[in-house]
């Protein structure tokens, strides 16, 4: 249940390369969608998708602390039923928790009746093991970042936001100098980063430790996704009204 096909995370590393490509320009064409924040600011935010992991999530949590930075955990509602006192830590640390779907299927390969009763199933898990009000749980990033037209219009009547992200290092596939290099060159104001928990290849604290002490410094100031969020409907007032 918690092996992943090398060639799906393969797909799902070159689909979200792809989509954020040029996220500043994605983010203007499709407003009723968060790629990124405020370009023009000195705001990054960080994201971890696939958790939570009995390993990773812990680990992560120690080098945020250190660091005194504020992330985001974007978790499948089947790895919270078996890790279920993770999302109190989470919570309880300050960070921010997401959904990226009750299992790791596309939206689009899901029955829209069935992919909403799961997804709020795991907002009501994130809810219950995080403390949370189940209301203010509202994004949600899909995985392999597939996301079509329809499917936004339906996230937002049923009262969620879709998220995607504007720099995605597929880690788990190059050695960690690598995909640190990439982050930390690439890195600017607005940008949400995208790493994964539970995957193969370097661990992913030992990942985020190595870029945060090259991007601590530059004066980036970590927002979670709400942050990022709130600035977003500032500028796109309106985007994610349901219609
Ligand atoms: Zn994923």
């Amino acid at each position: 249940m918690h092996s992943m096909h090398p060639i799906v995370k393969l797909v799902e590393g070159y689909a979200a390369t792809i989509l954020s490509s040029a996220p500043l320009a994605a983010q203007r064409r499709t407003p009723a969608i968060l790629w990124m924040g405020d370009p023009g600011s000195r705001e990054l935010a960080l994201s971890f998708d696939d958790g939570p992991h009995p390993r990773d999530t812990p680990a992560l949590l120690e080098v945020l602390a250190r660091y005194e930075v504020q992330a985001t955990f974007s978790w499948l509602g089947e790895r919270v039923e078996a890790w279920p006192d993770l999302a109190a830590r989470v919570v309880g640390a300050g960070h921010q928790l997401m959904i990226h779907g009750y299992r790791h299927r596309s939206f689009l390969l899901e029955h829209p009746t069935e992919l909403r009763a799961m997804l709020d199933r795991t907002r009501a898990l994130l809810a219950r093991h995080g403390g949370l009000d189940p209301e203010r749980i509202r994004s949600v990033r899909p995985p392999f970042g597939h996301l079509s037209g329809g499917l936004v219009r339906k996230l937002l009547a049923w009262g969620y936001r879709p998220v995607l992200g504007s720099l995605v290092p597929i880690h788990w596939l190059i050695p960690q100098t690598v995909a640190v290099r990439q982050v930390v060159q690439q890195a600017r104001g607005g940008d949400l980063i995208v790493l994964h928990e539970a995957l193969g290849g370097p661990p992913v604290a030992g990942l985020t430790d190595a870029m945060l002490a090259r991007l601590a410094p530059r004066g980036f100031r970590f927002v979670s996704v709400e942050a990022l969020w709130q600035a977003h409907d500032r500028v796109f007032p309106g985007a994610t009204e349901p219609r």
